[in-house]
Order: C-alpha cells, then sequence, then structure tokens
C-alpha cells in the first residue's frame, strides 16, 4: 500500500473517563479495518452535553494511560488546543490536510452517537472528508429516523473492502466482536456512590482517578 492511501481512523468522544468498551472497540477497529493508525480524540467542549466535571486536560491524560503503549493507538489532543466548541468536520479537515487527499480516512462512532448524527455541525460536510464507521453498542437498537436514513443510505456499503476502495464518502455498519455493555456515565455513578469500577477500565486509568480524587461527589 502506497504511503497516499494509508489508512486512518478517528474516534472522538468525551472519554468522561476512557473506559474498557472505548478501548477493547479501538483495538478491534484497528484490526477490522486494518488501519494505520488510530486517533483517538477528547473533545474540549462537547457541543451536545453539558459541561464535564473533570477538566478536558484531565480527560486526556486518562485517555494517555488507558492506551499507554497499545500499537497504532494515539492519543490525540488536537481539540483541546482549539477554541471554542469542538465539531468533528474542523477535526476531519485538518486530519485531512495532514494525511493527503488519497488516504483512507474514517471516522468512527458508537450506535448511540450515531443516533443523533444529524443534529451534528455540517453532517454532509463529513462524508466529504471521510467515510463513516458505525460501531454497534449493546442496547442500542433503535430504527433510524428518516433523516438519518436519508443522510446514509445512498452511502452504504457492505464490506471494508469495497469502503476502502475510495479515500472518503461511504458508510459502513460494524458489529466488532467484543460488545461491552460499559458507559462512562455508570462510571461516573459508580464513583460518586463510592462503588468499584474495578475490571470496567484499565488500572492505570482507575489509579489516576483514585490518586487525583476525580469523580467524587462534592460534599
Ligand atoms: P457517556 O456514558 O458519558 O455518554 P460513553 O461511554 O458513551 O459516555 P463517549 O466518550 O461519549 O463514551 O463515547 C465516545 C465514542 O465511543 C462514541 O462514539 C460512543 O458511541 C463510543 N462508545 C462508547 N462506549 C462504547 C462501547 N462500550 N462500545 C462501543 N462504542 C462505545
Amino acid at each position: 500500500m502506497s504511503q497516499a492511501e494509508q489508512r486512518i481512523g478517528m474516534l472522538g468522544g468525551t472519554f468522561d473517563p476512557v473506559h474498557l468498551g472505548h478501548l477493547r472497540s479501538a483495538v478491534e477497529l484497528h484490526e477490522a479495518l486494518s488501519l494505520d493508525r488510530l486517533h483517538m480524540i477528547p473533545a474540549q467542549q462537547p457541543p451536545l452535553r453539558g459541561r464535564p466535571q473533570v477538566s478536558a486536560q484531565q480527560r486526556f491524560e486518562l485517555l494517555a494511560a488507558g492506551i499507554g503503549d497499545t500499537p497504532g493507538l494515539v492519543a490525540d489532543a488536537r481539540e483541546l488546543r482549539r477554541e471554542g466548541p469542538s465539531y468533528s468536520v474542523d477535526t476531519l479537515a485538518e486530519l485531512r490536510a495532514e494525511v493527503g487527499d488519497q488516504a483512507r480516512l474514517v471516522m468512527a462512532i458508537g450506535f448511540d452517537a450515531f443516533l443523533r448524527l444529524t443534529q451534528w455541525h455540517r453532517p454532509e460536510r463529513l462524508f466529504e472528508l471521510a467515510h463513516l464507521v458505525v460501531i454497534a453498542r449493546p442496547g442500542y437498537n433503535d430504527p433510524l429516523p428518516a433523516s438519518l436514513m436519508e443522510l446514509v443510505e445512498h452511502r452504504r456499503v457492505d464490506s471494508v473492502e469495497t469502503l476502502m476502495q475510495r479515500p472518503f464518502g461511504g458508510y459502513l455498519s460494524l458489529e466488532l466482536p467484543s460488545l461491552m455493555a460499559i458507559s462512562a456515565t455508570y462510571i461516573r455513578e459508580c464513583l460518586e456512590a463510592g462503588k468499584s469500577v474495578r475490571y470496567l477500565l484499565p488500572d492505570p486509568v482507575e489509579r489516576a482517578i483514585e490518586q487525583g480524587g476525580l469523580y467524587r461527589r462534592r460534599e
């Protein structure tokens, strides 16, 4: 494969905090798509959520601790350096400028995030920059709303091979082998309630949360 056709993925999120659902999905996605690297990019100020309790810098540090030396996964702080809301379309435009117009660029999102895609900033534009790969997530089987169908249906492909024939513009729904019903919401609830989060996130992340006193209920 030429350098120009390298395969680059992006998995954005709040990572509040990063957990094994994110990380195992990232490893399996890296393998399923034969990516050269997958950028995991914490949002500075997620446009569709309230303000997270833990700072963006702390969320990034937890992410970097969680990734450790995992081959092919990159903790990418670029959205932290940008002012204002984090729009994926801006991040993809930056990545596209870096990797050139022939690289296969993939934005991966979980099915829950996918259901809100039409509310994102310039969703049509995403497909001029990247492919969209949607990862199944346990507990989310809702049918696609009509507006979302309209956005993605004509872009649908059924295999990684077909997706990777072009640099951008396709939509693939992917069921990765290890479906994990772990959410950051549940982890924050456990931590607030003083319950164990063992085996939901990597040990270094658990330790950093404990040492920093993060996600504790404020008295
Ligand atoms: P929260 O519970 O706070 O909403 P979350 O666990 O959904 O958080 P996000 O940071 O919002 O985590 O997720 C980042 C991306 O990873 C999203 O596209 C989301 O759909 C996906 N994702 C999160 N958890 C999983 C999981 N267990 N399996 C597969 N994908 C996941």
